[in-house]
């Protein structure tokens, strides 16, 4: 009863999925991360050797897609065409080419669609770019997220080294920038704050603390919802 919609958008490296995770976590919500499935679409388009200037191969590479996500031992995976994409998406190789693929239209009417489907019974935190403009211009909680660059840097730096991988912090502070410029300058769905959206900027919060926060703003919301739902 009540459930409602969580959105959290922001720049790139702001720990939106991580926060995202865990506030699913402890409201018993489901957890979609949008940019999984714009990487697992940039991966897709860089396996098949798609030329994005080229509508067509676009629109071929795109009827070519299924992205799902399971849940291994507690884990979610993302999945590209049945086959578990989870670490591939992250590496640098995707990263680079990510904000291209998601800047085309046919590509954002897609992963749009597809993300109103899986939101639409509410109960979903879904982190991304967008979620609280265009994919669910009416959920009931809008976070924006901010950072400053180097904590978002050092952050992402710690993270793709728990992968396994060692990527020098300027490589990672000049992709993060770069992604930033092409995601809010974009024309199709840039990166902008919802103007009911809350602004928690993270850079000197504890990760628990920024959780906490979201956790009680959405129980706010909550309640208020059954409430509504009762009269
Ligand atoms: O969230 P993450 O950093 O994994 O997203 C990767 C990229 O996917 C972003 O830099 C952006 O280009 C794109 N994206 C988007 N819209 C979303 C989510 C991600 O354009 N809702």
């Amino acid at each position: 009863m009540g459930k409602i919609v969580i959105a959290i958008d922001g720049f790139s490296g702001c720990g939106k999925s991580s926060t995202a995770k865990l506030v699913a976590k402890s409201l018993n919500y489901t957890y979609i991360d949008s940019g999984a499935m714009y990487r697992a679409a940039t991966l897709h388009f860089l396996q098949r050797n798609i030329s994005l200037s080229n509508p067509k191969e676009v629109q071929a590479g795109l009827d070519s897609l299924k992205i799902s996500f399971h849940t291994h031992h507690g884990n979610q995976e993302t999945c590209l065409n049945g086959i578990n994409v989870e670490e591939e998406i992250r590496t640098m190789k995707v990263s680079e080419k990510v904000s291209e693929v998601s800047k085309l239209k046919a590509v954002r009417e897609e992963l749009v669609a597809q993300q109103q489907a899986l939101g639409k019974h509410k109960g979903v935190v879904m982190d991304g770019r967008d979620i609280g403009t265009v994919v669910f211009p009416d959920a009931e909680l809008k976070i924006f997220m901010t950072a400053d660059l180097e904590v978002r840097a050092a952050r992402r730096q710690k993270e793709l080294l728990e992968r396994g991988q060692m990527v020098p912090l300027e490589e990672i502070s000049r992709n993060l920038a770069e992604r930033d410029h092409m995601d809010s300058t974009r024309k199709e769905s840039p990166l902008v704050k919802a103007l009911d959206a809350f602004e928690l900027d993270t850079s000197h919060l504890h990760f628990d603390d920024q959780v906490k926060i979201i956790v009680d703003m959405a129980n706010e919301k909550i309640l208020l919802n059954t409430k509504e739902a009762w009269k």
